[in-house]
């Protein structure tokens, strides 16, 4: 089996969320598995030197974007037994992080093209199957159904179309269709890819597909809901017999805390008081009193209002009432940095924010805390809730989306659970939680099994990897 995974970002080499994540456990799960995989993901300036110095430059050709012939280089590495290609052209890609910029529409209209455009160029790989995520990808399941079937190298390709956040569906001005993706008027259409009076490369994705998949089961019914649906619920139902939801694992070779070196002291489920240096050791880089009996929460996460941000700060007095720490970790919406930034001013001690993106620092964050908070509004699978649990530390989320698929709340009769949980989004319901979490904390003896039942959760990609290669077989047989 032949598989192009087709990603707008992807660790190590460049991260935003945890799309980069997914974007090299799963293929490296899969190669695992005997599949040949390969990434393909534009060269971005940020993508350390230590891996563009590397890379061999395999051929350069000429992609159109509407009536225009852009230029592409496309370039190779071999990381970690991985196959990865890197799409090259510094006038779309040579800016600083992944998105945010007025043209985004044409770089991955242009990054669609260009991907199409490269196959021919490695080797023989005919793909059977394009694993395309997110929007930045949507184009291709509709150029590979409708404009590329004829070539050879596609002659035997499906689609998978994975929606890792449907909020962010990259909608552009009617204009597109011709400047950017030279594909003809007909298109402007409510059956292919039309949205409202503009099109949308996500609803490209579903259209074309012939699978579309999400990162949790949760997720896969709600979005067929208004309430979650983005404007797109409507569309989802109608494919709902090609829509599967498949959660996300972590790579437990990354986030173990008995590997992880950016521990001050590594430990695993039989040296877990070790935990606790972590945590002195925390509170030290915080600024905090070091006492093991007060409890540190935390939050590492996008500040956006997806993570549920609004609800802490509705009670953030509340929370600082109680005997506890808190750190947050994040970047984002200037209101949210400021609110946190404002508060740790206020309440040193009490209260530490750090608006970076750092991973050795959530490493020291996962590891220090004992309570991980996660009150997400929407969330389509959530990795930070998995990696908390994989450290030692008792998630506290909303059940929604993924969160529900992975945390089991605490039911002290029985003495079940790996967190704690709360269902409506409200500010109120969450502070409750929060205090009975804090509560339990009290009890040593308790919470160390509570510890170790978070420790013992596992979401492998060994196993989620089997479900996609399920998937494939299913869309390659039909
Ligand atoms: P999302 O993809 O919506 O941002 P996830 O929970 O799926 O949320 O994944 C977030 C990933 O990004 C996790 O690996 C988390 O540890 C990491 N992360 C988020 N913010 C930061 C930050 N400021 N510094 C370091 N890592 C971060």
């Amino acid at each position: 089996m032949k598989v192009l995974f087709v990603t707008s970002e992807a660790a190590p080499f460049i991260k935003t969320g945890g799309l980069a994540d997914v974007s090299f456990a799963l293929p490296k799960a899969l190669h695992d598995k005997g599949v040949d995989v390969r990434i393909i993901m534009p060269k971005y300036e940020d993508i350390s030197y230590d891996f563009t110095s590397k890379t061999t430059q395999l051929a350069t050709f000429g992609v159109s974007v509407g009536w225009r012939n852009q230029y592409c280089g496309l370039q190779y590495l071999s990381y970690d037994g991985l196959p990865v290609y890197f799409v090259d052209n510094e006038y779309y890609f040579k800016r600083h992080g992944c998105y945010g910029y007025f043209d985004d529409g044409e770089r991955f209209a242009y990054f669609c093209r260009a991907v199409m455009e490269s196959v021919k160029y490695m080797d023989d790989f005919y793909p059977d199957v394009i694993h395309c995520n997110d929007w930045q990808t949507g184009m291709i399941p509709l150029y590979l159904s409708d404009f590329y079937k004829g070539n050879p190298e596609f002659a035997n390709a499906k689609s998978v179309f994975t929606i890792h956040n449907l909020k962010y569906q990259g909608r552009f001005s009617r204009s597109v269709i011709e400047e950017l993706l030279g594909i003809g008027e007909e298109y402007f259409n409510e059956e292919k890819i039309k949205y409202y009076d503009g099109i949308s490369f996500m609803k490209a994705g579903i259209v074309y597909a012939d699978k579309v998949t999400t990162v949790s089961k949760t997720y896969a019914k709600e979005i067929q809901m208004p309430y979650y649906g983005e404007g797109l619920d409507g569309l989802l139902r109608q494919k709902s017999g090609k829509l599967a939801g498949v959660i996300n694992g972590i790579d437990y070779s990354v986030y173990d805390p008995k590997k992880d070196k950016n521990l001050i002291a590594n430990y695993g489920l039989s040296t877990v008081k070790n935990k606790m240096l972590n945590k002195e050791e925390l509170q030290k880089i915080a600024g905090f009193p070091i006492n093991p009996d007060v409890p540190v929460i935390s939050m590492i996460t996008r500040l956006v209002s997806q993570k549920g941000i609004d609800l802490v700060a509705a009670v953030i007095e509340d929370i600082l009432k109680m005997d506890v720490q808190l750190i947050v970790l994040g970047t984002g919406d200037h209101d949210y940095q400021d609110f946190f930034e404002y508060y740790a001013s206020s309440y040193p001690g009490k209260i530490a924010s750090f608006i970076k993106f750092d991973d050795a620092l959530a490493s020291k964050i996962y590891a220090g805390s004992d309570m991980f908070l996660m009150p997400s509004l929407f969330e389509p699978c959530g990795l930070s809730q998995i990696i908390a649990m994989s450290y030692g530390t008792l998630p506290i989320v909303r059940e929604t989306g993924g969160l529900s698929d992975t945390v089991i709340p605490y039911n002290e009769f029985t003495g079940e659970g790996n967190g704690f949980s709360f269902t409506n989004y409200n500010a109120h319901d969450m502070l409750n939680v929060i205090e009975y979490a804090v509560n339990c904390f009290k009890d040593k003896k308790n919470w160390a099994k509570l510890v170790k039942n978070a420790m013992r959760t596992k979401f492998e990609w060994k196993t989620q990897a089997g479900e996609y290669l399920k998937i494939y077989n299913e869309i390659l047989e039909a």
